[in-house]
């Protein structure tokens, strides 16, 4: 998950690293009036929006005072950027810069371990530094177990080309920077940029936190974090209920056991669908080894309520769970939906009990429900039922 600037920036000041004033608006009214409680003196009107480049973009505006904060604010607030519409803004105390630095601390999965990277030269997209001026750009592999002590933060920051007079300084707030990357279990913090102000104080002025959700059971206070109003209401129901779902653009609705096999299903629908004018699959969804048929049942009900959902391909291999027990699922999972039940299903059973797997449904005959023998064939008749779906 990642964070707006200013959840960055709350984070950041817990953790002791030195960030400025900023207070969060979604009107001009309350970013003046931020602005007001501020001092009335110079502030940054900035786009809370979850993408880099906003400066570019003109979604970083300097204000002299709590008129002028009005009026920026009114020109940033509902501005498009790559896509992101802004809803609100933060409004952060001005900085004198004197000079912009870069620093980041990300999970490498490529090479196995996490990698600081330094510059001198902050402020532009670092992006195009590392591929313009790559020398100008350090980067030191962090060992997880002993992290960025001080010995590590003196050689990223000798690496960057830091002055001498400051690099004590600099290695201070790495380490903590490092602080907030290990105890919020992030796989990325960046600050871009690490300022020094005129007056010589060392401050993080933007702030980028993305959170490793694989560790969300230790962090209860991340919940708040959440950008509900963003959030895909059917991948949020799905998320409530312990589903690994993911939303897609097609029509067939899909559910297996396994994310190879339903990662192959997706292809072999969407192969399946260009002979239907392109109908593609409408989701991710994984219900895993060993599923209930509460799970079935559940995963049935997030998909049937995707209103882009014409019909539903059901692809199961039965293993520890075996073909019997699913297609009880199924049975059992359509008593438990009801009415609510609308869309045709697709059944494709195969593995451990499949003959017996077959013969429940067979037996059940459900209205809805059509049993196809091979993946393919499956694939090829939910396309079908979804290109001449009327539901
Ligand atoms: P980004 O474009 O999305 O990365 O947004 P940033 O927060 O990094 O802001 C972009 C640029 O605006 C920075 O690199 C600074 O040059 C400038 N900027 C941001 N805050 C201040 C400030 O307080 N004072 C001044 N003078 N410039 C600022
Ligand atoms: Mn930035």
């Amino acid at each position: 998950m990642d964070l707006f600037e200013y959840q960055a920036r709350d984070m950041f000041a817990a953790h002791g690293v030195p960030v400025l004033d900023g207070r969060v608006a979604t009107t001009p009214e309350e970013a003046k009036a931020a602005a007001e409680a501020m001092g009335g003196g110079t502030v940054v009107v900035k786009a809370q929006v979850k993408t880099g480049g906003r400066g570019k973009a003109g979604g970083v505006k300097l204000a002299h005072n709590p008129d002028e904060v009005f009026e920026k604010a009114s020109e940033i607030l509902g501005m498009d950027i790559k896509g992101h519409t802004v809803h609100q803004v933060m409004i952060a105390q001005g900085a004198k810069i004197a000079e912009e630095y870069y620093f980041s601390v990300l999970l490498d999965r490529s090479n196995r371990t996490y990698l600081a990277m330094a510059s001198v030269e902050g402020g532009m997209e670092i992006e195009q530094l590392a591929v313009e001026r790559p020398e100008a750009l350090a980067r030191v592999p962090v060992d997880a177990l002993t992290g960025i002590d001080q010995a590590k933060a003196d050689e990223i920051v000798e690496k960057a080309g830091f002055a001498p007079e400051l690099r004590a300084e600099i290695a201070s707030v790495i380490t903590k920077l490092w602080d907030v990357f290990v105890k919020e279990d992030a796989t990325l913090v960046e600050v871009n940029p690490l300022v020094r102000t005129e007056d010589g104080s060392v401050v993080a002025l933007d702030g980028k936190v993305t959170l490793d959700e694989n560790a969300e059971f230790r962090h209860a206070e991340h919940a708040e974090l959440v950008d509900a109003a963003s959030t895909d209401p059917l991948e949020a129901k799905a998320k409530s209920l312990n589903l690994n779902y993911v939303k897609l653009d097609g029509s067939v609705g899909i559910i297996g056991n396994g994310a190879g096999l339903v990662m192959s299903t997706l292809d072999v629908v969407a192969y399946a669908g260009e002979k239907y004018g392109d109908v593609k699959p409408a989701n991710f969804l994984d219900i895993g080894g060993g599923a209930s048929a509460q799970v079935m049942a559940n995963g049935l009900d997030v998909i049937l309520n995707d209103a882009q959902v014409k019909s539903v391909f059901v692809n199961v291999f039965g293993g520890i769970t075996a073909c019997d027990e699913v297609a009880k699922g199924i049975v059992s999972a359509l008593g438990i939906l009801g009415d609510e039940a609308t869309k045709p299903l697709v059944v494709r059973l195969d593995g451990n009990n499949v003959e017996e797997g077959r013969r429940i449904l067979a037996e059940a005959a459900h209205p809805l429900v059509t049993l196809v023998d091979t993946m393919d064939g499956a694939a090829d008749k939910a396309a079908e039922l979804a290109s001449t779906g009327k539901a």
